[in-house]
């Protein structure tokens, strides 16, 4: 046996080893476990660019990031070496009454990135900090309801009675208690509701589905009318309205038709209820500009950041607040006014120097400029599914795309969910070492930001011979 082949037989001992132990120990999210008992899994042992590679040498492309937050590429010299510098300072020190020089920089410079393109009310100008998308919602949303029970008299005096939520059938944000409870989608939220608070729900702007029986050409985005309508009814006991700006990610990728943002902005205004957008898919570039608002001229009142915002690399989140709410909260500690709420590891060093020295490289490289062509590639891709027998509807927004898989294209009849349409497509492209992770029968489409053309191509082609080889059987 000669060296190579020694250092590989050991090294497939050791994945055997490794699998039998994952399968045996590790619970992974939303994965049933009994299948996935069945399978040889990837153990991911390092990573350069897109593509993932295993301990048995195998390179997979990542096509969704990683679940939706790598941004620059796996092992960026850049953040790596700007995570590496921090180590060697302070690796973890709390934001609990003291503070550390990334989390400064970084709140100033998500505070800059806020500024609204036109004027359209208070900037975001605080940033509190914690770890994961759900936590950013969750701080969004004890916000939102303690604002209400103390707003400043010149603002208008507490409005105590503001205790309920408005959120989208549909949406997603998160698996947290509250966060599961502005959750619009039944299967994965169904079994909790009786643990959740109550949360009024309007109809999500789905046009290939539309929840009013309605057609896009035809209609004049009626589902805003009727959020416009549970407003009206229900304002003076609403604290906010959460809505993930552009794109319902998890729910299906589902593509707001133009203007609806505006319009939520604009309803939430005059029904004097705050908004909180859910950027935590969408923000960081994913929908082609740094924030997804930022496409309608909309500034939320409390905005939510993770996923992307430290390249994907270390978790964080942040939540952002306007000078309007963050007054409600200042006193002395006799007061009670305080945000009793924070995460021992909000706003970790490490992981606000990943932050930085991921949004440097939007501006040293002009990403956002520089990912045009790409969203234009995978719009000529889509344009190709779509003329495929059993694909119903494509949706896009930047680099966040779904393909909605049908059984029948003229009534739209979905495929049953125990033919798990979207898992055998992904498993196929697999084969091809395209990694892919659907949303029931949506494809999805969400590579970092920087992919190449060459890989993009691979990666769509890839798909498309999957779906042709799983639903034209
Ligand atoms: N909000 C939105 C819009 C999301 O898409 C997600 C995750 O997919 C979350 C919140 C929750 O983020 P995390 O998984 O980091 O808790």
């Amino acid at each position: 046996m000669n060296r190579a082949s020694a250092e590989c037989a050991v090294s497939s001992d050791r994945t055997a080893q490794l699998r039998r132990w994952d399968i045996d120990h590790v619970w992974h999210g939303f994965t049933q476990m009994a299948d996935y008992a069945q399978t040889e899994p990837i153990i991911v042992e390092r990573a350069e660019g897109c593509w993932l590679i295993d301990t048995s040498g195998r390179r997979f492309l990542d096509g969704v990031s990683s679940l939706w937050c790598n941004v620059h590429g796996h092992h960026r010299p850049e953040i790596d070496d700007a995570v590496r510098r921090q180590l060697d300072r302070v690796a973890h020190s709390t934001l609990l009454g003291i503070s550390h020089e990334p989390a400064i920089l970084l709140a100033r410079k998500l505070v800059e990135l806020a500024v609204p393109l036109a004027a359209d009310g208070e900037p975001l100008t605080r940033v509190f900090f914690s770890d994961s998308g759900s936590t950013a919602v969750e701080v969004a949303l004890k916000i939102a309801f303690q604002y209400w029970r103390q707003r400043r008299p010149e603002r208008g005096g507490p409005r105590p009675e503001k205790t309920h939520f408005i959120a989208l059938n549909q949406s997603y944000h998160g698996d947290t208690l509250g966060s599961v409870s502005v959750g619009g989608m039944e299967l994965f939220h169904g079994i909790f509701k009786p643990l959740l608070f109550p949360t009024w729900w309007a109809p999500e702007p789905f046009c290939y589905r539309c929840p009013l029986g309605l057609i896009r050409a035809e209609c004049k985005i009626d589902c805003l009318g009727q959020l416009g309508r549970l407003l009206e009814e229900h304002h003076h006991e609403t604290a906010a309205v959460v809505v993930e700006p552009l794109v319902q990610g998890a729910g299906g990728m589902i593509v707001a038709p133009e203007g609806y943002l505006r319009g939520v902005r604009d309803l939430t205004r005059r029904h004097d209820v705050l908004m909180i957008a859910d950027e935590v898919a969408v923000g960081i570039g994913r929908t082609g500009t740094m924030l997804a608002c930022q496409q309608e001229n909309v500034v939320s009142d409390l905005l939510c950041l993770a996923k992307g915002l430290t390249g994907g690399y270390l978790p964080l989140a942040a939540t952002m607040a306007n000078e309007e709410v963050f007054a409600a909260f200042a006193g002395t500690q006799a007061e009670l006014r305080t945000f009793f709420h924070g995460h021992t590891y909000g706003g970790n060093p490490l992981a606000a120097a990943a932050a930085l020295a991921t949004l440097e490289i939007f501006e040293r490289e002009g990403t956002l400029a520089a990912i045009q062509p790409r969203i234009e590639q995978l719009a000529g891709w889509l344009r190709r599914f779509a003329e495929l027998p059993h694909v119903g509807d494509v949706r896009q927004r930047g680099m966040m795309a779904g393909i909605e898989l049908v059984r029948d294209r003229k009534t739209k009849e979905p495929y049953p969910w125990p033919e798990q349409i979207g898992a055998r497509v992904c498993r196929r492209a697999r084969e091809e070492n395209v990694l892919l992770r659907p949303l029931g029968n949506v494809l999805v489409i969400m590579p970092p930001l920087a992919i190449n053309a060459e890989e993009l191509d691979l990666l769509c082609g890839s798909m498309e011979r999957a779906i042709r080889a799983v639903t034209e059987k």
